[in-house]
């Protein structure tokens, strides 16, 4: 008997019989433990979940395509980089950082900017931020600057003390903490703020030479912010206000869009640079390395189920493609792994099989096996390699370009310390208006702020940026303005 098209029916394709009614011992139970269709719904139902990221939980998704809108061939094979007006399907996700999956999307906090291309050559993740730096630049104090973000062990609340002991013993941080403080640090939604790949990556051209680049994806909206009275209120009355905004955008077709530009080092600069071009704690100025245009990313779809595509999405650094390889950048070094490693832990071993990460290039290779693997799983063709049965093999050609390393296997910090320059650079850049506000933000969150020890720590960090911006942060707090330091 074949199952009629309107038939419910169980996950194993049977018809039930009853969908409002479990089956019971006489009209009043027990239950009977025969209602397997009762099972299934409930035992299904208590997996709905997987685990939630434990950064970037909350997010919201979107379909679109990349366009080529100037030559950049010279500097990368990437093929699809290739001519100008190559189109490249893609989907981005955009997040919050510390908040869980659920919490408001008006707060202060970076915001993930996540783009999966799928090229012809196999899929391409630019796993990016919307500020073009990070608060640390060694991925062994990531745990720990992420558990000052989190929630504190015994009250389960946000705690101010973890936030500034770390920052301020982490001076690193500063020009991102600055950035964070700033009007940039609430976007108005996802679409009115840009993109940064914010590390270095290097791009290999056709012969195999190579170039350090950043990338920066500059929004078309324009930039758009929510001052902290705004951010809160719409917290409180619609915690989904950017997720919203940029299906309803999408759906009523005002797609929007983000021009796609790189800032390019040639690799001798690396050596000579007044400072580390790989620590993610610095910009390049433009003014030495300025903006080249690559091209236009729109997004025109929404995603037509949230769990199968934004959830399910799993974006790494390490997903690259031939030309585009990654630079000694110690933050990245470590995100290579991670990103990855989070992935297999809350997707899977073969969450690149899912159809939202599926690349719309063949995949051949000998992975077989493991969880959920729901594709043909490789049939019967040769499961190992080398082999003579004409498998798959290697191409030379895509190899990793040669980096030349030398010194010990050690420990070793960044050797320079300057983390006071750019922070300053960027106050001094700000109007009154936006140094006023900047100040307040920095005020309104260190006053919880339990030990003084802690915020006059922070204050000299302020200070060594510009002694106007510490004194104004001391005198907000009420305390002693730091000596010349
Ligand atoms: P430039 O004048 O060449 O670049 C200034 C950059 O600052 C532009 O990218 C601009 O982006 C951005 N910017 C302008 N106003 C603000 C603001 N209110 N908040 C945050 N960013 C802003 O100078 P430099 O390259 O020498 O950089 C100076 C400072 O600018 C840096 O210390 C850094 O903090 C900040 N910055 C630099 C970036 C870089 O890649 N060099 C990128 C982003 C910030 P826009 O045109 O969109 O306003």
């Amino acid at each position: 008997m074949t199952t009629n098209k309107n038939n419910l029916t169980t996950s194993w394709g049977a018809p039930v019989g009853d969908n409002q009614n479990s089956m019971t011992a006489g009209s009043r139970g027990p239950t009977l433990i025969q209602d397997v269709h009762l099972l299934e719904k409930l035992a299904h139902f208590n997996r709905e979940r997987v685990p939630e990221r434990v950064v970037h939980a909350k997010g919201a998704g979107a379909h679109g395509y990349f366009e080529v809108t100037n030559d950049v061939s010279k500097y990368t094979k990437a093929k699809f980089l290739s001519e100008v007006g190559k189109r490249t399907p893609l989907f981005v996700r955009f997040s919050t950082v510390a908040g869980e999956n659920g919490s408001a999307d008006s707060v202060r906090d970076p915001r993930g900017f996540a783009v999966k291309f799928y090229t012809e050559e196999g899929n391409y993740d630019l796993v990016g931020n919307n500020t073009p730096v990070f608060f640390i630049r060694d991925a062994i104090k990531f745990p720990d600057f992420i558990h000052t973000q989190k929630r504190h062990p015994v009250t389960h609340l946000k705690n101010p003390d973890a936030v500034w002991d770390f920052w301020s013993l982490s001076p690193e941080s500063l020009h991102q903490v600055t950035i964070l403080m700033s009007d940039r640090g609430i976007p108005a939604t996802y679409r009115h703020m840009h993109g940064f790949g914010s590390h270095t990556f290097k791009w290999v051209n056709a012969e195999g030479e190579g170039v350090w680049i950043k990338y920066h994806f500059k929004t078309e909206q324009g930039i758009k912010n929510l001052t902290e009275e705004v951010g809160t209120k719409i917290a409180g009355e619609n915690p989904d206000y950017h997720t919203q905004d940029l299906y309803e955008a999408i759906e009523k077709g005002d797609f929007p869009a983000w021009k796609l530009y790189v800032q390019i080092m040639p690799l001798e600069d690396a050596d000579t640079y007044r400072f580390d071009p790989f620590d993610v704690t610095k910009v390049w100025s433009q003014k030495d390395y300025p903006l080249i245009e690559v091209g236009r990313m729109v997004l025109n779809r929404n995603p037509e189920n949230y769990f199968a595509e934004v959830e399910q999405a799993t974006f790494s650094p390490g997903t690259l493609v031939p030309g585009i390889e990654p630079s000694p950048d110690k933050m990245l070094q470590g995100r290579l792994f991670a990103y990855a490693d989070a992935h297999r832990y809350r997707v899977g071993a073969n969450h690149n099989s899912l159809p939202i990460n599926r690349p719309k290039a063949e995949v051949h290779h000998y992975q077989r096996d493991g969880q959920m693997r729901f594709d043909s799983n490789g049939g019967g063709s040769v499961y190992y390699e080398p082999n003579s049965f004409g498998g798959p093999q290697e191409s030379p050609e895509n190899k990793t370009t040669a980096y030349p390393v030398s010194g010990s296997a050690d420990s070793t910090a960044y050797d320079h310390n300057d983390h006071y320059t750019q922070a300053g650079d960027l106050y001094r850049l700000l109007s009154e208006e936006e140094r006023t506000r900047l100040v307040s933000n920095i005020v309104g969150s260190m006053k919880p702020v339990t030990k003084d020890e802690i915020k006059l720590r922070q204050i000299q960090h302020f200070y060594k940026a510009d002694p106007e911006y510490g004194t104004r942060v001391a005198q907000g707090l009420g305390l002693s303005v730091p000596q010349e330091v």
